[in-house]
């Protein structure tokens, strides 16, 4: 089947040089760094050979070159990235709090990145995909929803699959009808992908087990629950579990992590993997990632992961 593709902004990150709450102080930032989950996600599966292509937009300036560049260079399809001629590219400002939590200022909504539209680009990149990845931020993105369905849908009527990273950031939230994108999602999905909390929410209980199972009764074959630098828990349909307690690494930027992890994820599975030596794959590009600034700067290629899994100290438990 043909290329994993996604839609959804594309940004640069402009990252704060010290911590604390929030921007009013005057600092040096430091960037721009190409950045925006769906494509942090795309170039991960490019860098480990996946046929990969992304529905996108950026404006006609430097910071959409950044980006388009980066994801070309690894060997994305950009096709279906469109470029605006009156918006500038996304943008997102980044402050890490001394506890590892993060604010965000986003420019999305007034910016190219706040308009998807499903141009004959976008359609050519629907009739070739083998598999759509859906991240839960793209839902509050006019326009956005329109082309996750219609690839869905296409991709589902030639059996390819369907993953979905319910992620929305809090400072992303207020879009009317999230909830019943979320419940869309989630009757579709092969595979998903929460992190810590968003188990619950996706499957509206606060019990393990039982969000286990009522999501896999909605039809989801696989589960991949990301616990941060505990490592993650893959839940299969058929009752099998594998937990992976993390690489000892020291974190410098954790943006990113989920996104490596998925990409890698789902690579690994489309390559004919099992879902055990995936799920290590993944946690190894998770782990690599946090250990470099930027949030795509440490996704690994194929060497780079088989790397650092051979020389990374692992947790027991
Ligand atoms: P983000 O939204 O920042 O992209 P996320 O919340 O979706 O991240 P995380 O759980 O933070 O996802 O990270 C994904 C995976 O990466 C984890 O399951 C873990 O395997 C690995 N990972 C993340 N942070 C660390 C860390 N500090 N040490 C080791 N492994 C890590």
């Amino acid at each position: 089947l043909g290329p994993t593709i996604t839609v959804g902004e594309i940004l640069v990150e402009l990252m704060a040089t010290t911590t604390g709450f929030g921007f009013k102080e005057a600092q040096t930032l430091y960037g721009p760094f190409p950045s925006g989950a769906p494509a942090i996600f795309i170039d991960q599966v490019a860098r480990l050979g996946g046929a990969a292509g992304i529905i996108a937009s950026v404006g006609n300036d430097d910071f959409g070159a950044l980006n388009v560049e980066r994801l070309q260079n690894d060997g994305v399809d950009t096709s279906a990235i469109s470029k605006s001629t009156d918006r500038p590219t996304g943008s997102a400002f980044v402050r890490y709090r001394d506890d590892g939590s993060r604010d965000f200022i986003f420019n999305i909504m007034h910016s190219a990145a706040g308009s998807i539209e499903l141009s004959a680009q976008a359609k050519a990149l629907i009739a070739r995909a083998g598999h759509v990845h859906v991240m839960g931020s793209a839902f509050a993105i006019p326009g956005a929803g329109l082309a996750i369905r219609t690839a869905i849908e296409a991709v589902r009527e030639r059996g390819g699959s369907v993953s979905f990273d319910p992620n929305v950031r809090k400072e992303l939230l207020g879009s009317g009808n999230l909830r019943q994108q979320f419940e869309y999602m989630l009757q579709n999905a092969d595979l998903l992908l929460p992190s810590g909390e968003e188990l619950f929410v996706a499957a509206g209980t606060e019990d393990e087990a039982t969000a286990v199972t009522h999501l896999h009764d909605l039809g989801i074959d696989e589960i991949v629950l990301k616990r941060g630098k505990d490592g993650a828990t893959y839940f299969g349909a058929t009752g099998a579990r594998y937990d992976f307690h993390g690489f000892v690494v020291e974190e410098v930027d954790p943006t990113g992590a989920g996104d490596a992890f998925g990409a890698t994820y789902l690579t690994s599975r489309r390559q004919g993997l099992g879902p055990e030596v995936s799920l290590e794959r993944a946690a190894a590009a998770g782990a690599r990632n946090v250990t470099l600034q930027g949030p795509m700067t440490g996704l690994p290629n194929t060497t780079e992961l088989d790397t650092f899994i051979a020389s990374t100290p692992r947790r027991t438990k």
